[in-house]
């Protein structure tokens, strides 16, 4: 099966009203995405369609773990994700009907569309759920804390030698003195 084939949603053959999606997610899905910061993850979303007359409401619940590597200590840490992220839909000649009330993001499609494809729109949100700043062993309540014995290591490889001049200083310092 296309993996791409299991984010369409065919919403010509949905009735007016809510619909529900439930995707699961881990690194197959990841994979697919050459540059993707993420490699490993299980994430679920549940996604609430609701198709209205002339827009969609979409709705993306995205929770579950990614796996990253401690920024101090390197262990492995499952990062725990959590967040909404609503979405309008709207149709290409509606564009200029711009709410600006609105404070969801909103995609245009052709009205010639009847198939709306989801993947590239849920691995943004898993992305954008990542917090941008050093995620460390502290960050997650159930790791606690780093791993004690690599930052000893990791302590002692720090080259000592950067407290000392630049050698190049010293012949600097010979033309100074001349
Ligand atoms: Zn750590």
């Amino acid at each position: 099966m296309n993996p791409f084939r299991e984010f369409d949603i065919a919403f010509v053959g949905l009735k007016p009203g809510q619909h529900r999606f439930h995707y699961d997610i881990d690194s197959t899905f990841f994979e697919l995405f050459e540059h993707s910061p993420v490699r490993r993850a299980k994430i679920t979303v549940d996604l609430i369609f609701d198709k209205q007359n002339t827009f969609f409401l979409l709705n993306f619940q995205i929770s579950g773990t990614i796996h990253v590597a401690c920024d101090r200590c390197a262990d492995e840490i499952d990062f725990p994700i959590d967040a909404d992220y609503p979405l309008v839909v709207k149709f290409d000649e509606h564009r200029e009907e711009i709410n600006d009330d609105s404070l969801a993001d909103v995609v245009y499609i052709p009205h010639s569309e009847s198939i709306f494809n989801v993947r590239q729109l849920i691995y943004e949100f898993v992305i954008l759920s990542v917090p941008m700043g050093r995620i460390t062993c502290e960050s997650v309540p159930s790791k606690g804390k780093c791993n004690t014995e690599t930052l000893k290591i990791l302590n002692h490889l720090s080259p000592e030698s950067s407290h000392q001049p630049d050698p190049r200083w010293d012949s600097l310092k010979k033309i100074k003195n001349k």
